[in-house]
């Protein structure tokens, strides 16, 4: 699924092409995307606005119209953006005609969502409910995370992938933002030291720097807008790795499941804490030897 750092790619990408020009036509081709509005409700509020920026909140690219309207388009598992295609691309769920480019969203999963605020407090209301600390953002400091995290008693693998403690995180920048801070995922979160907290917070913004400058991982369905792919999967120091030496001490890199996803840890870097020896599958040393 798209991560911040691919939603980002797709942003700066697209904004050029978009800003300061008016959305002529929002064609949703899938009712199920514009949910609870109707595609006409959705259409009637935006078409004939003036894109005036188009920004992003954790996942969600948002686009700002004219007179504070605003579509929070996520999207999801497989959703992406592809401008000016050629023809009608498989799995085009909308249509978005700026003047001058025409977007297409595909989604062949169809879990992607556009939903509408108007003003900016129905937006901030929105983001509120669902969005945490944004990794960019200068209130998201050390301590912010430290405070974040003796709130919950989670691993600190699925504390990561709450989107409500912190927007933008997903599976892969999570591996690697722990591997840079040299912390095993099953440790829990609110056992997380200060200096610790330190480290995670900086290695969240390392990660997600690195996946922007990379234009994004393509992995699963991921493409930026022109369907060229970002390179960060070539970068990954640990996430998709399993079997390969640490790229710090070249132990093998072992997959463990952690939250319910698919964890990639090297157990050397990042030490297992006792009290969670038999969480996440087998400790069996040399399992990743395979
Ligand atoms: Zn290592």
């Amino acid at each position: 699924m798209p991560e911040l750092p691919e939603v980002e790619t797709i942003r700066r990408h697209l904004a050029p092409h978009v800003e300061h020009r008016t959305l002529e036509r929002l064609e949703v081709l899938d009712e199920r995307w514009s949910r609870p509005l109707a595609p006409a409700e959705l259409a009637a509020a935006l078409e004939g606005r003036a894109v005036t920026k188009l920004g992003r909140r954790g996942k969600y690219l948002v686009w700002e119209l004219e007179d504070d309207a605003f579509l929070l388009m996520h999207l999801r598992m497989t959703g992406t953006l592809l401008l000016d295609p050629p023809g009608a691309p498989p799995h085009t769920r909308v249509w978005l005609r700026v003047s001058g480019a025409d977007l297409a969203f595909t989604d062949p999963r169809r879990f992607g969502t556009g939903e509408l605020a108007l003003g900016v407090q129905q937006r901030d209301a929105f983001f509120a409910a669902r969005l945490g600390a944004e990794p960019h953002d200068p209130a998201f400091t050390a301590a912010h995370l430290h405070g974040l995290a003796k709130r919950s008693r989670a691993p600190v693998k699925a504390f990561l992938l709450d989107q409500k403690r912190i927007a933008g995180v997903g599976n892969i920048y999570a591996d690697e933002a722990l591997f840079r801070a040299g912390l095993h995922p099953l440790r829990a979160a609110n056992r997380l030291t200060r200096p610790q907290a330190a480290a995670l917070r900086d290695a969240i913004v390392a990660s997600l720097d690195a996946g922007i400058a990379a234009k994004g991982a393509t992995i699963d369905d991921f493409r930026d807008p022109d369907g060229v792919s970002g390179t960060f999967q070539d970068q990954f120091l640990v996430h998709r790795r399993e079997g390969e030496p640490c790229p710090r001490c070249a132990n093998p890199i072992r997959k463990l499941r952690a939250a319910g996803r698919g964890t990639y840890v090297c157990e050397r870097c990042q030490p297992r804490p006792r009290y969670a020896a038999r969480l996440g599958g087998r400790v069996a040393q040399g399992s990743a030897l395979r």
